[in-house]
């Protein structure tokens, strides 16, 4: 998948809000496993974030790598982070998929359009 092509399936999932915080404009595509890490330019492996590497969430998650791997924003090289639960303002914890949609875990099938 192009960089393009996650970065849009992240910006319809988000709907430019910040998917940590649910009340800032995100700005940042947000690589839940790093690319010096093997991470990919996929929806699942993104979050759409508020802020910079220093600044809102994104500066949050960076500064705060416990909690970042306690709500799955970061993955370790060494999982999927389609299988990593993740925290988001909008749905609670899910999984991420690569079409750009989050799947309740205790279902696995998309959460309904919110
Ligand atoms: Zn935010």
């Amino acid at each position: 998948m192009s960089q393009r092509t996650a970065r849009d399936l992240v910006a319809a999932r988000s709907g430019w809000i910040c998917e940590v915080c649910g009340s800032a404009t995100a700005t940042n595509f947000h690589h839940r496993k790093n690319a010096s890490q093997g991470g990919l330019w996929l929806p699942s492996n993104g979050l759409h974030l508020c802020g910079s590497g220093t600044t809102g969430c994104h500066g949050r998650i960076t500064q705060n790598p416990a909690d970042a791997y306690r709500l799955g924003w970061s993955v370790p090289s060494w999982q999927d982070p389609r299988a990593v639960t993740v925290f988001v303002f909008s749905h609670g914890m899910v999984l991420l998929d690569d079409a750009g949609r989050y799947l309740h875990t205790d279902q696995e099938v998309p959460c309904r359009a919110s």
